[in-house]
Parts: structure tokens; C-alpha cells; sequence
């Protein structure tokens, strides 16, 4: 890991112990709320704890209760794992990216809940095999939610994904508005991308597969295996065809809310969720002056299109999670204390004001959220089934015209070559 993520978890230890150790959980903003409401989701005292064993040796001393190293800890057997990778908005930074939940079960399931711009950094740095983050889910075709798609499409396909993704979504009030439509014509506009790694790699992980459902069902079941239930319902964002999702298993129930104003079907479907996830937009302030919108553009996105902090609130205490998530705006400094003012006028439940980099682990008896620390150069991870050799379903796209004018000095890699086919039993 990379000195800056280390001072950065070093930091959150001392503040979170520093919090801890006061008891002072009123008022608290940023990560500290997130440390208080752990508190409250898992029914603990408010007093301060602590770790979960004395240490005994001088070279082991940090406590695992803050934060989490990806793939080091193995699931119980109806225990749920919810990642932040990404809780930000459409102009993607390099602290918060663009909406992407990865929701993992301790029955070994994976699903990604969008997938939006700049978010494959995050998930690279889970170390998951391209084989297990297969299946996605998309809220809706706002490039902010699956803006990521070529990047783990042609990233997974380059590096060991040995099949397809999938890939449900939702119909539109038109054809040419539906996730059917979205991915057939984006692979016909990565055609010169798909075209030269199918001359190159194996064929079967470039592949995308559509399962799409209807945009105006409710409550309805979108996938069902595995003891998982998937359901979706409508949500109304910016046009028809935007949805929410919930995820039952184990009798518990994650709700991930897509962009939406509030509207009934979320409270009737999302009622008394394990988690919920809702968006809680920016503030016309903050959109004018940050986010450098027009006054008219920052009303209408910030209370019109989304749901503002005061609405999210309102939301939350009227279904009454064991944990409400609040995303979809820059979580700093700057706006962090404004979102949670006004989202505390009408909530005072367990919250979560989401950032990049965050894990949930859920059971019946408790929710614990941290940070996590995660490489900033992990490589792909070798899962179960080995990479596939190329299969060339298309011909070279190189024609003679450009052969023609190649410059053959193979012989200066000639020996690595000769030895790498050596080594690998290759002619
Ligand atoms: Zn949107
Ligand atoms: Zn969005």
C-alpha cells in the first residue's frame, strides 16, 4: 500500500480512538459519525471500548476494529459484505468516484450494483478474480452509473475473465431507451475495441449478456438463485426508467436506491431494510457554488431530479433501517457538516454519510462499517478457472497494407520469446 493510504488509516485509528475513548457521539461529522452509528446499529453501549484483545506483543499492536484489508476475512455463513466503490457524482474525482455498490455473501455470491465512472480503481483494489464480479446490476443509464462498463468489460476481458458478464437492467418508455439497447450500441461503439481483442484473446469474457426487465414493475423478482432474491422497483429520476433494487437473503434485506426524488414505492418497498441506501443530493447551495451550476440548473438537479438532504431524512425515518446510507454528493470538508445538519432536521437514526472505500459487514445482530485499505497497484487475482488461450473468432485486423511496413527486429526479443515458449510447452 501506498505511505499516504497508510497515514491515512493510521490517522482514522487515532481519531476514532481519540472519539471512542471521550464518548462524545453528539455533533460528531464525517467518519465519526459513521464510527457513533456503528455504535447504535450494533446496540452497544456508548461508553468507551476497548479493543477486542489486550495486546501482547510490541510489534502487533493495532487493533482490527477500524479498518479492513480486502480479501483477509472470510464471511460467516449469513453474513453480508457492502463496499462503497463509488458515492460521488458525475464529474468523478480521485478520492470519490462515480456510483458503485459490491454487495458479497458469505454463500460466496458477488453482485455489482452499478458500475459508474471510476470506479474500477476501487474494485482493482479489492483483489477480486474478474470470475466473481460478474454480475451487474444497473439503477439506470446515467453515465455517473455505468460509466465503468468499458473499463470492466475490456479491463476483466485482458485480464483472466474467463466468460461473459452479465448485466440486468432496465426497459425504457422506449426501445431506444432501455439497458438492451444501451449495450448492444455500446459494443457497436467500442466496435474497433471488441474487433481487435477478438482477433487476440479468447472470445467468451468479451461477451455481454442482457437480462432486461421492466421499468415500471414493482416489488418484482429480477434474478433468483441461490437462495438470493433480487427484486426491483421504479424510481423517478430525470425520466422514465430509472429503478431501485432490494437484495433478500437470509431474511435480511439490502435496499440499493438509484437516483430518485422521493417517491412512494421506495417507502413501501424499502421498509424496514437491514440497510438502505438512498441518494441525498447536494444542496442548490453547495451545486452553485462548488459544483459551478447556474442557480436555476442547481434548483432544479438539486430538488427536482434528486432528493435533498432534508427529503433523505424524511425517507429514513419514515421506513426506519437498521442502517441508512446516504451517497451521491462529495463527502468533504466542505459539504460534509451541511448534508448532515440537514439531514439530522428530520433523522436521527443509525447514518452513514457514504465515501469510497467503506465495507458494511451486515448480520441479524449487527452492522459494523470501516474503512478500508486497499493497494493502489493490485493485479488481477487468478481465480478457480485458469485464463483462456486466444481463439481468434475474427480474423487478423491488420491488413498487408500495415504488415507491409513493419519493421522486423524480432530479433532483439528473440531469446525471451524463445525461452518464455520453452517454458510454457509452446510451439
Ligand atoms: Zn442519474
Ligand atoms: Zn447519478
Amino acid at each position: 500500500m501506498k505511505p499516504r493510504s497508510m497515514l491515512k488509516g493510521a490517522f482514522l485509528v487515532l481519531v476514532a480512538a481519540a472519539i471512542f475513548a471521550l464518548g462524545q457521539y453528539a455533533g460528531m461529522t464525517g467518519r465519526t459519525v459513521q464510527l457513533t452509528n456503528v455504535a447504535d446499529a450494533a446496540g452497544q453501549a456508548a461508553a468507551p471500548q476497548r479493543a477486542a484483545a489486550p495486546v501482547t506483543s510490541p510489534t502487533g499492536t493495532a487493533p482490527d476494529r477500524y479498518l479492513y484489508y480486502p480479501g483477509t476475512e472470510e464471511l460467516g455463513s449469513e453474513e453480508i459484505r457492502l463496499i462503497a466503490l463509488g458515492t460521488g457524482m458525475p464529474l468523478a474525482r480521485r478520492s470519490q468516484a462515480a456510483t458503485c455498490w459490491l454487495v458479497e455473501l458469505g454463500n460466496g455470491d458477488k453482485f455489482l450494483f452499478d458500475i459508474g465512472t471510476g470506479a474500477n480503481a476501487n474494485l482493482s483494489g479489492l483483489m477480486i478474480p474478474f470470475d466473481f464480479t460478474k454480475k451487474i446490476f444497473l439503477t439506470h443509464l446515467h453515465t455517473d452509473h455505468w460509466g465503468d462498463l468499458p473499463g470492466l468489460w475490456a479491463g476483466g476481458w485482458t485480464a483472466g475473465r474467463t466468460s461473459a458478464l452479465e448485466i440486468w437492467g432496465p426497459t425504457g418508455a422506449t426501445e431506444d431507451m432501455g439497458t438492451k439497447y444501451a449495450v448492444e450500441h455500446f459494443l457497436k461503439a467500442y466496435n474497433w475495441d471488441n474487433m481487435t481483442r477478438l482477433a487476440n484473446l479468447a472470445s467468451a469474457p468479451g461477451k455481454i449478456i442482457v437480462h432486461e426487465f421492466d421499468y415500471k414493475g414493482e416489488n418484482q423478482v429480477v434474478y433468483d438463485e441461490n437462495g438470493v432474491a433480487i427484486r426491483s422497483f421504479p424510481a423517478i429520476h430525470a425520466g422514465d426508467g430509472a429503478v431501485s433494487f432490494a437484495l433478500y437473503w437470509k431474511g435480511m434485506k439490502v435496499v440499493i436506491g438509484g437516483d430518485s426524488m422521493p417517491n412512494t414505492w421506495y417507502t413501501r418497498y424499502a421498509l424496514d431494510a437491514d440497510v438502505a441506501i438512498h441518494e441525498a443530493f447536494l444542496t442548490p447551495e453547495l451545486l452553485w457554488k462548488l459544483y459551478n451550476q447556474a442557480p436555476e440548473t442547481a434548483i432544479g438537479v438539486g430538488t427536482y431530479v434528486h432528493t435533498p438532504p432534508q427529503a433523505f431524512g424524511k425517507i429514513m425515518s419514515t421506513i426506519k433501517p437498521r442502517m441508512a446510507i446516504a451517497y451521491h454528493f462529495f463527502n468533504e470538508a466542505d459539504t460534509r457538516s451541511q448534508m448532515q445538519k440537514y439531514i439530522r432536521e428530520t433523522y436521527d437514526g443509525p447514518l452513514t454519510l457514504a465515501e469510497d472505500n467503506l465495507v458494511w459487514n451486515i448480520t441479524k445482530d449487527a452492522i459494523h462499517v470501516r474503512n478500508i485499505i486497499s493497494p493502489d497497484e493490485a493485479w488481477s487475482v487468478a481465480g478457480p478457472t485458469a485464463p483462456l488461450p486466444p481463439d481468434r473468432t475474427v480474423p487478423d485486423q491488420l491488413s498487408k497494407w500495415s504488415l507491409d511496413h513493419r519493421w522486423d527486429i524480432s530479433d532483439v526479443s528473440a531469446k525471451m520469446v524463445q525461452e518464455f515458449k520453452a517454458k510454457h510447452n509452446m510451439q
